[in-house]
């Protein structure tokens, strides 16, 4: 322990949680609470791993707190009734989701193997996650209790399925999950503000139409909001689906954005605005609610889930992304305007941490989508709202309006620091090493800070790639920014007496991207970097992006000009293989 510390004593009067400190799980636990029902149960793809990191679990502590008897099934057996009939009907309504990662995602690679290992399964094993889990647990529901309440999805699967989307596990272009699943109401993005309003509309009975946030299917068109090209159009020519894309991705945000309105087959998919972001006040109190951080002891029998390993002592500071990398799909489902906690609220977390036996002062994780985005904005977008035809970043301009500013982040960290127990803090979330560069007046004191108490030998760094056509179909920085950051990297590594490493997330085969541009990346990181790339992967076109779109068409969508697009699974490996291969180098520091 450090010396600083040492004076700090924390207080450690740890807590050992039961079922009661659960929502419930099982028919004892309902008991335990004197309840003969619930009123909104929720189903999820994941087991019941009660943190803040997992948004179904949120989701069951906010409507608690609001005074709701919620029930939580993780992966029920969908071959028996007895996991999804074990709590009863629910009075409100049931709450299904696919869980923290896209059912299809989580269970295939970028080269369609089934993946053995889940995350978010007790042992670990891939056993418990049904493909397409949303329009599966529908079915469950709806086959063991007819005429039951409304099913209304929620999660990553949902949000990123809710328009006509293409698919790459069936190759083709999918109806929106509504249509596919039979649910009646789907919230998409976050869905705080959407979640608390739609329960308390369907518990007394009253039309939720209008709730902001939500989607569901209607027999009339709405004609106050944009008209999206049908589903057939999307599947007749494929121009459409990229008209229907850039409608999408324009209208995600609650200041900007209109409400989007989809005819598929005879009835219309209507997508009202999103939902109010979460401010300071409301973000810390939902950091508040009583998480036990632990997986439900009804699983735990059947071993640990991999995921606490990583989240359990981690603290997330902000939500939304506005890096918009084309492959990745937080930016859509999160949001691109940044919403904070205050610092005082990510100190008590930290401090709570010590009421945890098994807390050794290390905090896996001080984050969030993109860890140097918390603490600073675009003026602009606070009071209007993302631009449509313009980005925050890409691969060759920061907006003007956007001043990266890491006073606040920098602050925040030296304060987890002194938090009584803490004896590192990392980051091990993602950063912006082109924000780090921008930032004159910080961003030097920010990357000091990390290289001298947040990184453990490593800091990750996610190029991708250094061919400029590729990185621009990516939306990632030009390849002279990470040579600039690296410079840095090394020189603060070497006043500071450090040997720490930069690794570099890399993707092969994504649109644009052919066994050339692999051979020129090799040469650049073999001969630049002076390593030997091991973080490279396949690209996956991950629905509601656009590098899925891009995957689909074949086409650039900002020019609608054609692009080579890899889909032969071994020519991806190969290409993948191509960057990976050992060469051998002249020895550098640092990197
Ligand atoms: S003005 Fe610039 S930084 Fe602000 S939202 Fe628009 S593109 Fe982003």
């Amino acid at each position: 322990m450090s010396r600083r510390n040492k004076t700090k004593q924390p207080n450690r009067d740890t807590v050992t949680f039961t079922e009661k400190d659960f929502l419930p799980t099982t028919r004892a636990d309902m008991d335990a609470r004197g309840w003969d029902y619930c009123d909104v149960i929720l189903v999820s793809g994941d087991a019941y791993i009660d943190s803040p990191f997992i948004g179904i679990a949120m989701v069951g502590r906010m409507l608690e707190k609001l005074g709701y008897k919620v029930g939580m099934i993780g992966q029920p057996d969908i071959k028996s009734p007895d996991d999804i009939m074990r709590l009863g009907e629910p009075k409100v309504y049931w709450g299904v989701s696919g869980g923290s990662v896209d059912s299809m995602v989580s269970n295939y690679t970028a080269t369609k193997k089934f993946r053995n290992s889940d995350d978010y399964t007790p042992g670990g094993k891939n056993t418990k996650r049904p493909d397409r889990a949303l329009s599966v647990y529908c079915n469950l529901i709806r086959q063991h209790f007819k005429n039951t309440v409304p099913l209304v999805l929620g999660g990553i699967e949902a949000s990123l399925r809710r328009v006509t989307h293409y698919d790459y596990w069936s190759n083709k272009l999918r109806k929106p999950i509504l249509f596919d699943s039979k649910a009646d109401v789907l919230v998409y993005g976050m869905g705080e503000t959407a979640i608390e309003q739609l329960t308390s509309a369907i518990a007394k009975g009253e039309d939720y139409k209008n709730i902001r946030g939500i989607c569901y299917i209607s027999k009339e068109a709405n004609e106050d909001y944009h008209q999206l090209p049908s589903h057939a159009e999307c599947l007749e020519e494929k121009e459409k689906y990229i008209d229907l894309f850039d409608l999408f991705y324009d209208n995600n945000d609650p200041i900007a954005a209109n409400g989007l309105c989809q005819a598929v087959d005879s009835r219309y998919l209507i997508q009202n605005p999103p939902g109010e972001h979460l401010n300071e006040d409301a973000m810390d109190a939902n950091s508040d609610l009583p998480f036990t951080r632990e997986l439900h002891p009804h699983h735990a029998k059947e071993g640990k889930v991999k995921c606490l390993e990583t989240i359990k002592f981690s603290i997330m500071t902000h939500q939304g992304c506005w890096g918009e990398c084309n492959f990745c799909a937080i930016g859509v489902h999160q949001g691109r305007t940044i919403r904070t906690r205050s610092e005082g609220n990510i100190l008590k977390e930290a401090n709570d941490f010590n009421k945890y036996k098994d807390y050794k002062g290390i905090i896996s994780d001080v984050g969030g989508p993109t860890a140097n985005m918390y603490g600073y904005e675009c003026n602009k977008k606070e009071k209007l709202g993302t631009c449509a035809h313009q980005r925050c970043v890409d691969a060759t301009h920061l907006c003007q309006s956007m001043k990266p500013d890491h006073s606040r982040n920098i602050n925040l960290l030296r304060q987890v620091r002194e938090v009584p127990g803490v004896r590192k803090a990392f980051v091990a979330s993602g950063v912006r090493y082109d924000l780090i560069t921008a930032d004159k007046e910080h961003g030097y004191a920010y990357l000091k800070e990390m290289v001298k108490h947040h990184i453990s030998g490593q800091m990750k760094v996610a190029p991708e790639h250094t061919q400029q056509h590729v990185l621009e179909l990516m939306g990632k920085p030009g390849k002279q920014t990470l040579v600039d950051f690296k410079k840095l990297y090394d020189k603060l590594n070497e006043e500071e007496g450090k040997k720490q490493f930069l690794t570099y997330y890399l993707i092969a085969a994504h649109p644009g991207c052919t066994d050339k541009d692999m051979h020129e990346l090799k040469d650049f990181t073999t001969n630049e970097l002076q390593m030997n790339p091991e973080q490279a992967q396949v690209f996956t076109p991950t629905p509601g992006t656009y590098s899925a779109v891009m995957y689909y068409t074949e086409m650039n969508p900002k020019t609608r000009e054609k692009i080579f697009v890899e889909k032969d699974t071994k020519r991806k490996e190969k290409q993948k293989q191509i960057v990976v291969k050992k060469e051998s180098y002249a020895s550098g520091f640092a990197s």
